[in-house]
């Protein structure tokens, strides 16, 4: 509404009598009235309540787990099945493994994967250790399968637990006690021990390690094998926490 129209205007007619005074001025009130309700000057409208603001329930800060940023995946050197892609080995690296032998570097353990066996490469490490050194969880593992052969001797074969890999382990001297399928061991954990069993030189006690890649159409412990030489992440040294189960040393 413009100003010009909410003008008071000062114009007054002459009563003509005081019963028309009296109407007059009562239609005179109730014309100001709308006047000044119109012009917002009239009484302030009730205020409307507002709703009470919502409050969230308070959570618990959530911690956020930094990522934890690798170094790039190494490079893989020597022959490499056509099924393993470099995908596999970047996804082989992302499993951080470490040296299955306790007390064992990096830089004291030979590269023998592609040594010579009856017409096939070796495809695998043959880590050599005193007899009875502890075997270790390379990663976090599941326990899938426990057998004893005249090649391979008392044997474990493990996975990880999305099941990319499958780790095998063979000539052991034993179990650790209670080992059993479908456990769920720690990454460092023990699970066995460096001996001679199946095939190999009562005078040469070595765990035979070796890493296949799950693949389908095959048996999950007979997938294209891959040379993880360059793929441990730390040494043989086992981590000491609650999460390391207690182990039967
Ligand atoms: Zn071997």
């Amino acid at each position: 509404m413009s100003t010009t129209s909410c003008a008071i205007s000062n114009r007054t007619s002459a009563p003509k009598s005081s019963r028309a005074e009296a109407r007059a001025g009562l239609t005179g009130r109730i014309l100001l009235t709308l006047f000044l309700a119109a012009c917002g000057g009239g009484p302030s409208p009730s205020p409307v309540p507002m709703p009470a603001p919502v409050r969230e329930p308070t959570q618990p800060p959530v911690a956020v787990k930094p990522r934890k940023v690798l170094p790039p995946t190494p490079i893989h050197y020597g022959p490499r099945d056509t099924a393993v892609t470099m995908a596999d080995l970047d996804s082989l690296w992302q499993q951080q493994l470490m040296l299955p032998v306790e007390g064992l570097t990096r830089k004291a353990i030979k590269d023998n994967y592609t040594a010579g066996r009856a017409g096939r490469i070796h495809a695998a490490l043959d880590i050599s250790a005193p007899r009875s050194t502890p075997v270790l969880a390379a990663g976090d593992l599941v326990i899938g399968r426990l057998t004893t052969g005249p090649v391979g001797g008392i044997v474990i074969y493990a996975s990880d637990p999305d099941e990319q890999f499958t780790y095998y382990y063979a000539h052991l001297e034993r179990y650790r006690r209670g080992l059993a399928v479908g456990d769920r061991v720690a990454k460092g954990s023990v699970i066995g021990y460096v001996g001679t069993t199946g095939n190999a030189p009562k005078n040469a006690p070595h765990l035979h390690f070796q890493v296949m890649k799950r693949s389908t159409g095959r048996a999950w412990w007979d997938g294209p094998p891959i040379n993880p030489f360059s793929y441990f992440a730390s040494d043989g040294i086992r981590p000491t926490g609650r999460d390391i189960p207690i182990e039967d040393l």
